[in-house]
């Protein structure tokens, strides 16, 4: 048994009640969360060793949740700057088919520890890219490299189906067929999932958009992971051009599309959901299938906002991505909470988002998303030992004495500890489980590699 102290720091707990401690206290034992209170942590009077971490001018958060991302796309950063969507995806689809082993483990292990430093403490993975073949070389590399940091972790295992000769948009040579991907996702969740409660690796089924799988693996892939008991994932209503795809394909919306797949539900959830309708925010609502918003990746690629305060009135488990970090290369999971509340304002008035709902929607929206909810997302005692003490006492943060507002409207703040079950990940602002020099050079050879391929 091992237990860490943290005192004297502002407490934001995310707990049903909002409970917040001007100066408070969070106690981990074995790799749960023993006590969090007012004042100072009671002392013990044992003789388990204990760290004590003085919290003066932090604040302890849960560790925030990432809810959507494509790690390879590290490699492959600052590429297509000025697209859309769909000439982003034009572009770096023959890229990406360059893809091996070697520079997905370099893209996760430098996303991953990037993701760390910004207060990440669980994320899900969305990887559809698997050319010439390659199906278990890049998962085991993938998997190898978020043990390597150390995050908790999600992988959807993506696919794609549907190539540019059968009306997608990716090119042919970049997807796969229906059999090998449902054979191969099978597999994944042999090898791979673990359900249980403090589990570091999930994987959910999640084939990659509408425009780009057949329909028969859509609904394929709603049976398989129901069969499995694992999640189901991909993009939805992204962009107008998404919602003309539908519109021209299959007759309907996106969401109506979906609908008719099996593919609504509290075991479900949609990246982005930019354009949706009011009766469709009220379905995803009513069915409890979840949303992760990502609204720096909307921006940056020009999609549109998502309507992330209709959304929480009508109930959709709403929680915050970062998405690819080609289409959003800053990747930082913490300025999205500030990103989220700026563009639930610009969509919706002043009132449509505070500081604390955007902290929310980053922590226990996100857990909720991920089907995590009783496990990580809030300062609970019984809950897994994820916790992010962000140093908010510095310049960048001076004078502003509401902490929360100090975390999400001020600048990204550097962290002080990360824990991930217990184990600090972060330290005074250093990447523990990692050389992030070493990352950053591992990352510029991956992105040299990748793109030689591709130009030769
Ligand atoms: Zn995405």
């Amino acid at each position: 048994m091992n237990r860490i102290i943290i005192d004297n720091a502002a407490v934001a707990t995310v707990d049903g009640a909002g409970t917040e401690h001007a100066s408070g206290h969070v106690v981990i034992e074995d790799g749960r969360i023993a006590a969090v209170g007012a004042g100072s942590a009671p002392a013990p009077h044992d003789d388990v060793p204990t760290r004590r971490v003085d919290g003066e001018g932090c604040l302890a958060t849960p560790g925030l949740v990432n809810t959507h991302h494509h790690l390879y796309q590290w490699a492959t950063r600052g590429m297509a700057c000025d697209q859309t969507l769909f000439e982003w995806l034009v572009a770096l689809y023959p890229v990406w088919a360059h893809l091996d082993a070697e520079t997905l483990g370099a893209a996760v292990r430098g996303g991953l520890g990037w993701l760390a430093l910004t207060g990440c403490t669980t994320s899900a993975d969305h990887h559809y890219v698997f050319p010439r073949g390659m199906r278990d070389e890049l998962l085991d590399a993938e998997i190898a490299a978020v043990r390597d940091i150390g995050v908790r972790f999600h992988l959807a295992r993506g696919s794609m189906d549907r190539g540019q000769s059968h009306g997608g948009l990716p090119p042919d040579h970049l997807v796969e067929n229906l059999d090998e991907i449902l054979t191969s996702t099978q597999d994944a969740i042999a090898r791979y999932h673990d359900p249980s409660f403090a589990s570091m690796l999930r994987v959910a089924v999640a084939p990659c958009s509408p425009f780009s799988v057949s329909t028969e693996l859509l609904r394929d892939a709603a049976v398989l992971a129901r069969d499995n008991g694992v999640r189901l994932h991909t993009h939805l209503c992204e962009s107008l051009d998404e919602d003309r795809f539908c519109a021209e394909t299959h007759g309907c919306s996106p969401v109506d599309y979906m609908d008719s797949l099996g593919w609504l539900g509290d075991d479900v959830w949609f990246a982005h959901a930019v354009h949706l309708r009011p009766e469709d925010v009220k379905r995803l609502g009513a069915t409890g299938t979840g949303v992760a918003h990502c609204p720096s990746s909307n921006a940056r690629l020009g999609t549109g906002m998502a309507p992330s305060r209709s959304m929480l009135d009508a109930r959709v488990p709403v929680g915050l991505g970062v998405d690819g970090s080609a289409s959003q290369e800053a990747s930082m999971l913490a300025d999205e909470l500030r990103q989220s509340l700026y563009t639930a304002r610009q969509v919706g008035g002043p009132h449509a988002m505070s500081a604390r709902q955007a902290l929310a929607m980053g922590t226990i929206g996100g857990a909720r998303v991920l089907g995590r909810e009783a496990e990580i997302g809030s300062l609970e005692v019984g809950k897994l030992a994820d916790v992010a003490l962000w140093r908010i006492d510095g310049l960048g943060h001076a004078g502003i004495a509401d902490p929360v507002a100090a975390l999400v409207i001020g600048p990204p703040a550097p962290l002080a500890l990360l824990t991930v079950n217990g184990r600090p990940i972060v330290e005074d602002g250093e990447l523990l489980t990692a050389d992030a020099a070493a990352l950053a050079r591992e990352s510029r050879a991956a992105h040299r590699r990748i793109t030689r391929r591709a130009d030769q």
